[in-house]
Protein backbone atom coordinates (compact mmCIF):
# COMPACT_ATOMS: atom_id res chain seq x y z
CA UNK A 1 0.00 0.00 0.00
CA UNK A 2 0.93 3.64 -1.19
CA UNK A 3 1.14 5.08 2.39
CA UNK A 4 1.06 9.07 0.54
CA UNK A 5 3.86 10.35 2.99
CA UNK A 6 6.94 10.12 0.52
CA UNK A 7 9.03 13.07 1.35
CA UNK A 8 7.55 14.09 4.60
CA UNK A 9 9.65 14.73 7.54
CA UNK A 10 9.36 13.01 10.64
CA UNK A 11 10.83 13.21 14.29
CA UNK A 12 11.05 9.56 15.90
CA UNK A 13 12.64 9.84 19.79
CA UNK A 14 13.91 7.00 21.41
CA UNK A 15 14.53 5.28 18.17
CA UNK A 16 18.15 3.68 18.35
CA UNK A 17 16.51 0.56 19.38
CA UNK A 18 13.51 -1.74 19.48
CA UNK A 19 9.83 0.06 19.29
CA UNK A 20 11.34 3.31 18.01
CA UNK A 21 13.82 1.91 15.71
CA UNK A 22 10.67 0.04 14.22
CA UNK A 23 8.80 3.60 13.62
CA UNK A 24 11.82 4.97 12.05
CA UNK A 25 12.24 1.78 9.63
CA UNK A 26 8.97 1.73 8.05
CA UNK A 27 8.62 5.61 7.92
CA UNK A 28 12.04 5.37 6.15
CA UNK A 29 10.73 2.60 3.61
CA UNK A 30 7.59 5.06 3.24
CA UNK A 31 9.78 7.53 2.10
CA UNK A 32 10.03 10.22 4.97
CA UNK A 33 12.61 12.17 6.03
CA UNK A 34 14.21 11.40 9.63
CA UNK A 35 15.08 12.97 12.41
CA UNK A 36 16.36 9.95 15.03
CA UNK A 37 17.17 10.21 18.79
CA UNK A 38 18.62 8.50 21.21
CA UNK A 39 20.87 9.14 24.42
CA UNK A 40 23.87 7.00 23.26
CA UNK A 41 25.65 7.74 20.37
CA UNK A 42 27.05 4.48 19.13
CA UNK A 43 23.97 2.83 18.66
CA UNK A 44 22.72 5.69 17.28
CA UNK A 45 24.81 6.15 14.60
CA UNK A 46 24.61 2.03 14.07
CA UNK A 47 20.77 2.80 13.74
CA UNK A 48 21.68 6.10 11.38
CA UNK A 49 23.47 4.13 9.09
CA UNK A 50 21.38 0.96 8.32
CA UNK A 51 18.56 3.18 7.99
CA UNK A 52 20.76 5.55 5.33
CA UNK A 53 22.22 2.64 3.56
CA UNK A 54 18.79 0.41 3.06
CA UNK A 55 16.12 3.65 2.01
CA UNK A 56 16.59 6.40 -0.19
CA UNK A 57 15.95 9.33 2.59
CA UNK A 58 17.79 11.74 4.60
CA UNK A 59 18.70 10.45 8.10
CA UNK A 60 19.68 13.18 11.22
CA UNK A 61 20.68 11.68 14.19
CA UNK A 62 20.98 14.05 17.47
CA UNK A 63 22.18 12.19 20.73
CA UNK A 64 20.44 13.54 23.56
CA UNK A 65 17.97 12.14 26.64
CA UNK A 66 14.42 13.40 25.35
CA UNK A 67 13.32 13.59 29.05
CA UNK A 68 15.45 16.52 30.13
CA UNK A 69 14.72 20.14 28.75
CA UNK A 70 18.13 20.51 27.30
CA UNK A 71 17.77 17.34 25.30
CA UNK A 72 14.53 18.43 24.13
CA UNK A 73 16.07 21.23 22.94
CA UNK A 74 18.88 20.49 20.72
CA UNK A 75 16.37 17.25 19.27
CA UNK A 76 13.74 20.05 18.02
CA UNK A 77 16.30 22.54 16.64
CA UNK A 78 17.71 19.80 14.59
CA UNK A 79 14.40 18.64 13.65
CA UNK A 80 12.79 21.77 12.16
CA UNK A 81 9.93 21.76 10.25
CA UNK A 82 8.35 18.38 10.82
CA UNK A 83 5.03 16.75 9.28
CA UNK A 84 5.22 13.48 11.86
CA UNK A 85 5.83 12.99 15.67
CA UNK A 86 7.13 9.78 17.48
CA UNK A 87 7.32 10.30 20.95
CA UNK A 88 8.90 7.37 22.61
CA UNK A 89 11.09 7.41 25.97
CA UNK A 90 12.78 4.35 28.36
CA UNK A 91 10.31 3.00 30.86
CA UNK A 92 9.70 3.18 34.16
CA UNK A 93 11.65 0.69 36.35
CA UNK A 94 9.33 -2.22 37.92
CA UNK A 95 8.45 -2.61 41.39
CA UNK A 96 5.84 -3.20 44.34
CA UNK A 97 3.32 -0.12 44.66
CA UNK A 98 4.99 0.57 48.01
CA UNK A 99 8.62 1.14 46.91
CA UNK A 100 7.94 4.81 45.65
CA UNK A 101 8.13 8.07 46.77
CA UNK A 102 7.64 11.31 45.03
CA UNK A 103 10.92 11.81 43.28
CA UNK A 104 10.27 8.00 42.03
CA UNK A 105 6.89 9.41 40.60
CA UNK A 106 8.16 12.85 39.27
CA UNK A 107 11.02 10.75 37.49
CA UNK A 108 8.30 8.65 35.74
CA UNK A 109 5.78 11.53 34.73
CA UNK A 110 8.61 13.66 33.54
CA UNK A 111 10.32 10.85 31.18
CA UNK A 112 6.35 9.46 30.11
CA UNK A 113 3.86 11.85 30.40
CA UNK A 114 5.48 15.63 30.71
CA UNK A 115 7.88 14.56 28.03
CA UNK A 116 5.53 13.74 25.30
CA UNK A 117 3.11 16.60 26.25
CA UNK A 118 6.30 19.18 25.77
CA UNK A 119 7.43 17.16 22.34
CA UNK A 120 3.69 18.11 21.45
CA UNK A 121 2.87 21.96 22.31
CA UNK A 122 6.22 22.41 20.45
CA UNK A 123 5.08 20.88 17.40
CA UNK A 124 1.55 21.16 17.08
CA UNK A 125 1.00 24.62 16.68
CA UNK A 126 2.87 24.20 13.02
CA UNK A 127 1.73 21.62 12.11
CA UNK A 128 -1.90 23.14 12.32
CA UNK A 129 -0.72 26.46 10.61
CA UNK A 130 0.26 23.77 7.34
CA UNK A 131 -3.69 21.92 7.78
CA UNK A 132 -1.52 18.33 8.10
CA UNK A 133 0.41 16.73 11.24
CA UNK A 134 1.01 12.98 12.41
CA UNK A 135 1.35 12.29 16.25
CA UNK A 136 1.87 8.71 17.82
CA UNK A 137 2.76 8.08 21.21
CA UNK A 138 4.12 4.70 22.06
CA UNK A 139 2.34 4.32 25.30
CA UNK A 140 1.55 0.77 27.12
CA UNK A 141 -1.02 -1.75 27.31
CA UNK A 142 -0.81 -0.81 30.78
CA UNK A 143 -2.79 1.80 29.86
CA UNK A 144 -6.29 -0.50 29.06
CA UNK A 145 -4.96 -2.93 32.30
CA UNK A 146 -2.81 -2.28 34.83
CA UNK A 147 0.24 -4.26 35.12
CA UNK A 148 1.06 -4.93 38.71
CA UNK A 149 4.61 -4.47 38.70
CA UNK A 150 4.78 -1.53 36.53
CA UNK A 151 2.65 1.23 38.69
CA UNK A 152 4.83 4.11 37.77
CA UNK A 153 3.85 2.92 34.20
CA UNK A 154 0.50 2.59 34.94
CA UNK A 155 0.05 5.91 36.32
CA UNK A 156 2.39 7.85 34.21
CA UNK A 157 0.86 6.96 30.96
CA UNK A 158 -2.70 7.44 31.94
CA UNK A 159 -1.74 11.01 32.36
CA UNK A 160 -0.65 11.34 28.85
CA UNK A 161 -3.42 9.63 27.80
CA UNK A 162 -6.16 11.50 29.36
CA UNK A 163 -4.12 14.52 28.04
CA UNK A 164 -4.32 12.96 24.33
CA UNK A 165 -7.82 12.18 24.75
CA UNK A 166 -8.60 16.38 24.88
CA UNK A 167 -5.90 17.61 22.78
CA UNK A 168 -6.92 15.18 19.67
CA UNK A 169 -9.95 16.61 19.69
CA UNK A 170 -9.03 20.20 19.47
CA UNK A 171 -6.28 20.07 17.06
CA UNK A 172 -8.27 17.77 14.58
CA UNK A 173 -10.15 20.35 12.71
CA UNK A 174 -5.91 21.61 11.52
CA UNK A 175 -6.03 18.17 9.76
CA UNK A 176 -3.39 17.04 12.67
CA UNK A 177 -4.22 13.46 14.04
CA UNK A 178 -3.07 11.80 17.29
CA UNK A 179 -3.15 8.39 18.53
CA UNK A 180 -1.01 6.18 20.92
CA UNK A 181 0.34 3.12 19.73
CA UNK A 182 -0.11 0.40 23.18
CA UNK A 183 2.49 -2.21 23.08
CA UNK A 184 2.16 -6.04 24.96
CA UNK A 185 4.97 -7.49 24.90
CA UNK A 186 7.81 -6.92 21.93
CA UNK A 187 11.18 -8.90 21.59
CA UNK A 188 13.05 -5.84 22.42
CA UNK A 189 15.80 -5.04 25.27
CA UNK A 190 12.80 -4.01 27.44
CA UNK A 191 11.26 -7.10 27.06
CA UNK A 192 14.82 -8.70 28.14
CA UNK A 193 15.07 -7.10 30.74
CA UNK A 194 11.94 -7.74 32.58
CA UNK A 195 11.85 -11.27 31.68
CA UNK A 196 15.35 -11.10 33.63
CA UNK A 197 12.94 -9.49 36.97
CA UNK A 198 10.95 -12.77 36.61
CA UNK A 199 14.12 -14.86 36.15
CA UNK A 200 15.59 -13.59 39.08
CA UNK A 201 12.13 -12.92 41.12
CA UNK A 202 11.17 -16.65 40.44
CA UNK A 203 14.67 -18.11 40.62
CA UNK A 204 13.58 -19.49 37.21
CA UNK A 205 15.52 -19.57 33.87
CA UNK A 206 15.62 -17.03 31.34
CA UNK A 207 13.83 -19.18 28.71
CA UNK A 208 11.66 -20.18 31.66
CA UNK A 209 10.86 -16.98 32.28
CA UNK A 210 10.12 -15.59 28.71
CA UNK A 211 7.60 -19.10 28.10
CA UNK A 212 5.94 -18.46 31.09
CA UNK A 213 5.65 -14.96 29.87
CA UNK A 214 4.24 -16.21 26.31
CA UNK A 215 2.13 -18.35 27.62
CA UNK A 216 -0.10 -14.86 29.23
CA UNK A 217 -0.82 -14.40 25.27
CA UNK A 218 -3.04 -15.62 22.91
CA UNK A 219 -1.04 -15.41 19.82
CA UNK A 220 1.92 -17.30 22.21
CA UNK A 221 4.43 -15.02 21.28
CA UNK A 222 6.00 -11.80 21.46
CA UNK A 223 5.61 -9.17 19.02
CA UNK A 224 8.47 -7.63 16.95
CA UNK A 225 9.66 -4.49 15.92
CA UNK A 226 8.63 -4.68 12.43
CA UNK A 227 4.67 -5.41 13.51
CA UNK A 228 4.80 -2.22 15.84
CA UNK A 229 6.87 0.32 13.13
CA UNK A 230 4.22 -0.85 10.24
CA UNK A 231 0.82 0.29 12.27
CA UNK A 232 2.62 3.20 13.43
CA UNK A 233 3.50 4.21 9.90
CA UNK A 234 -0.52 3.63 9.02
CA UNK A 235 -1.18 5.81 11.59
CA UNK A 236 1.31 8.53 10.01
CA UNK A 237 -0.41 7.69 6.53
CA UNK A 238 -2.95 9.71 4.26
CA UNK A 239 -5.21 7.34 5.11
CA UNK A 240 -5.44 7.50 8.83
CA UNK A 241 -6.62 10.97 8.83
CA UNK A 242 -10.18 10.17 10.12
CA UNK A 243 -8.61 7.94 12.79
CA UNK A 244 -8.70 10.54 16.04
CA UNK A 245 -7.89 10.35 19.82
CA UNK A 246 -7.56 6.42 19.70
CA UNK A 247 -5.22 4.14 21.57
CA UNK A 248 -4.61 1.18 19.64
CA UNK A 249 -3.31 -2.10 21.15
CA UNK A 250 -0.52 -4.44 19.47
CA UNK A 251 -0.46 -7.31 22.46
CA UNK A 252 -1.08 -9.95 21.11
CA UNK A 253 -5.18 -10.29 22.43
CA UNK A 254 -2.96 -10.63 25.73
CA UNK A 255 -5.25 -7.67 27.06
CA UNK A 256 -8.66 -9.53 27.68
CA UNK A 257 -11.27 -6.92 27.10
CA UNK A 258 -14.54 -6.88 24.45
CA UNK A 259 -13.45 -3.33 23.95
P1 LIG B 1 14.27 -0.60 24.15
O1 LIG B 1 14.37 -1.72 23.19
O2 LIG B 1 15.00 -0.67 25.45
O3 LIG B 1 14.71 0.72 23.35
C1 LIG B 1 14.63 1.97 23.97
C2 LIG B 1 15.17 3.02 23.02
O4 LIG B 1 14.94 4.29 23.60
C3 LIG B 1 16.67 2.93 22.79
O5 LIG B 1 16.95 3.39 21.49
C4 LIG B 1 17.21 3.88 23.84
O6 LIG B 1 18.53 4.31 23.50
C5 LIG B 1 16.17 4.99 23.75
N1 LIG B 1 16.01 5.79 24.96
C6 LIG B 1 15.72 5.34 26.21
N2 LIG B 1 15.63 6.37 27.06
C7 LIG B 1 15.87 7.49 26.33
C8 LIG B 1 15.92 8.87 26.65
N3 LIG B 1 15.73 9.29 27.90
N4 LIG B 1 16.18 9.75 25.66
C9 LIG B 1 16.38 9.33 24.40
N5 LIG B 1 16.35 8.04 24.03
C10 LIG B 1 16.10 7.14 25.00
O7 LIG B 1 12.74 -0.31 24.56
P2 LIG B 1 11.39 -0.68 23.78
O8 LIG B 1 11.02 -2.08 24.12
O9 LIG B 1 11.51 -0.27 22.37
O10 LIG B 1 10.34 0.23 24.56
C11 LIG B 1 10.00 1.52 24.12
C12 LIG B 1 8.90 2.05 25.05
O11 LIG B 1 7.77 1.18 24.97
C13 LIG B 1 9.32 2.08 26.52
O12 LIG B 1 8.76 3.21 27.14
C14 LIG B 1 8.70 0.84 27.07
O13 LIG B 1 8.43 0.92 28.46
C15 LIG B 1 7.41 0.75 26.27
N6 LIG B 1 6.88 -0.61 26.23
C16 LIG B 1 7.62 -1.62 25.72
C17 LIG B 1 7.10 -2.90 25.73
C18 LIG B 1 7.89 -4.06 25.20
O14 LIG B 1 7.50 -5.21 25.42
N7 LIG B 1 9.00 -3.88 24.52
C19 LIG B 1 5.82 -3.13 26.23
C20 LIG B 1 5.08 -2.06 26.73
C21 LIG B 1 5.62 -0.79 26.72
P3 LIG B 1 19.54 4.87 24.65
O15 LIG B 1 19.44 3.91 25.80
O16 LIG B 1 20.85 4.90 23.98
O17 LIG B 1 19.02 6.21 25.00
Amino acid sequence: MDLGILGKRALVCASSKGLGLGCAEALAEAGVDLVMNARTQATLDEAVDSIRSRFNVSVTGVAADITSEAGRMEVLDAAGQIDILVTNAGGPPPGLWSDWDRDDFIAALDANMLTPIALMKAVLPAMMDRGWGRVVNITSQSVKAPIPALGLSNAARTGLTGYVAGTARQVAPAGVTINNLLPGIHATDRAVSLDTGVSEGQGISMDEARAQREATIPARRYGTRQEFGAACAFLCSQHAGFIVGQNILLDGGATNATI
